[in-house]
């Protein structure tokens, strides 16, 4: 084989790959946005074919050929087809250890899941949901022995998602985390309570609607090459490559914060994924590293810039012209209300001090299952039982509670603690990046420019070329030190609490 033919014959094979997720994740969007309800198993018909194509073309002997000869001549390779042929024949070895009829089952499984799952919440039963549970982490734990059998299962989930973490890290971030978040939830419930009545009442779909589509104009999206869709849990989803990214949010009718906080949560995590060196489109390095570093993005426009006071300064003429029942509140009665701190029931609408508890849980849950150490059929109890203990709240039925996420019904196991590490990198990233940009100055005139500069050429322009780690320690100039998040907290609930 010649090394140019290899070369062509690599960039062939991953353009046809992206074809297969492009197609993949179309039916998926499709599914969850605008897909009438009898229609599921019609769509995994034609995802199992789809994944059995992809499995087998990445996984052929063909395709191991054409990596290792390429693995072989490192000196003909740059950078980016290093990492390519590193990323490639570390995930065929992996793949080729799962039995291609199981693989296939599973991909079947959890598009069922989904779809069983969505009526199990609605119904808030949770024994409906149980069996599917059951084989999804049955299959993980499976799969990871088939992966990594020298791994402790779960260790092995949590590095999928976050390479290198594992559950010692785990551990020592989250006590790290709860030593300053107990004591500082306790200080602000003996304070006044913040009122934010403003951010309740009756909020128009259309309007809303507008409102998203200026949100995520003045945050730099292109409206050109990222879409909005309506879907019970928000997400981003990259279609074929960077350049059509859509984001979903929930419009609540009575709640503006719910769909705002969505939309700009999501649309950092667009602005990530389609701010990939052109070069990379098309390639197994399109799009972001890992969930972790995901969520120090989506989290950082959502929370760190989306919650700040000179945010909502700027939105603040948005904001009443589309509802203008808002201009009978200060933009300080706005901000204070967006921050407001309240142990509560659902993730995703958690404020930011008790966030990290509710991922707590999860991981705390996951860890056991996983282990052996907790049945599925007594998740509710253990999840009940868990929100008492870390949030003080009681978990009035299973749609509230252990049935509000998707990721367990879409097989996402290990997820879970990205939220949280991403929230820490976050912090400590906007530090750092205060350090040459003024972030408030910009975030008052509404310039997201410079800050999106320098996330671009920190962090995004990469898509998957450093490791996760690598890329954070070079961006942030240093190491990773949960306390900057900590301190943040601190300060800022601080200030609005008068602690
Ligand atoms: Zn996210």
């Amino acid at each position: 084989m010649e090394i140019n033919e290899a070369k062509a014959a690599l960039t062939a094979l991953q353009a046809k790959l992206s074809a297969y997720n492009h197609a993949t994740a179309l039916i998926y969007y499709d599914g969850v946005t605008t897909a009438p309800r009898g229609t599921a198993a019609n769509r995994g018909q034609t995802l199992s074919i789809l994944s059995e194509e992809s499995y087998r073309l990445s996984t052929s002997p063909e395709t191991l050929e054409l990596l290792e000869f390429l693995d072989a001549h490192p000196e003909d390779l740059d950078e980016q087809e290093k990492r390519i042929v590193f990323l490639a024949l570390k995930s065929v070895r992996e793949m080729k250890k799962i039995p291609l009829d199981e693989y296939v089952a599973y991909q079947q499984l959890v598009v069922e899941a989904e779809d069983v799952w969505h009526t199990a919440k609605e119904k808030s039963d949770f024994a409906m949901f149980a069996p599917y549970l059951e084989k999804i982490f049955e299959t993980n734990r499976r799969f990871a022995g088939y992966c990594a059998p020298e791994k402790d299962p779960y260790d092995y989930w949590l590095d999928q998602y976050e390479d290198g973490l594992d559950r010692a890290q785990c551990d020592a971030f989250f006590s790290a985390l709860r030593s300053r978040i107990v004591p500082l939830l306790q200080k602000i419930a003996a304070r006044p309570q913040v009122d934010d009545a403003c951010l309740y009442g009756s909020f128009d779909e259309q309007a809303q609607h507008k409102f998203s589509l200026a949100l995520m104009k003045l945050m730099g999206l292109d409206l050109d090459h990222c879409g909005l869709g309506t879907t019970e849990h928000p997400f981003t989803i990259s279609l074929g490559s960077h350049h059509d990214v859509r984001i979903t949010t929930n419009f609540k009718a009575d709640c503006l914060a719910s769909s705002m906080y969505s939309v700009i949560h999501e649309g950092g995590h667009a602005l990530y994924d389609m701010n990939s060196d052109d070069s990379m489109a098309y390639t197994l390095l399109d799009g972001g590293v890992s969930m972790g570093i995901h969520e120090s993005q989506s989290r950082f426009y959502e929370n760190l810039l989306g919650r700040s006071r000179a945010f909502v300064e700027t939105v603040y003429p948005h904001m009443t012209e589309a509802f203008p029942g808002l201009a009978a509140y200060t933009p300080e009665q706005i901000w204070r209300a967006v921050n407001r701190v309240e142990p509560s029931l659902i993730r995703t609408e958690a404020d930011e001090v008790t966030y990290c508890l509710h991922v707590m849980v999860r991981y705390e849950l996951e860890k056991r299952i996983m282990a052996g150490e907790l049945a599925v059929a007594d998740l509710p109890a253990e999840w009940n039982r868990l929100y008492r203990e870390y949030l003080g709240v009681e978990v009035p039925n299973d749609r509230e509670g252990v049935l509000q996420d998707s990721h367990w019904a879409g097989g996402m196991i290990g997820y879970f603690p990205s939220y949280a590490l991403g929230s820490a990198y976050g912090a400590q990233l906007l530090a750092k990046m205060k350090e040459t940009v003024d972030v408030d100055a910009c975030l008052r005139k509404g310039d997201f420019a410079p800050i999106n500069a320098w996330n671009r050429e920190h962090i995004w322009q990469y898509g998957c070329l450093r490791k996760p780690d690598e890329l954070l320690t070079a961006a942030l100039g240093g190491a990773f030190d949960p306390s900057y998040y900590t301190e943040y907290l601190e300060h800022k609930f601080g200030e609005i609490y008068g602690i």
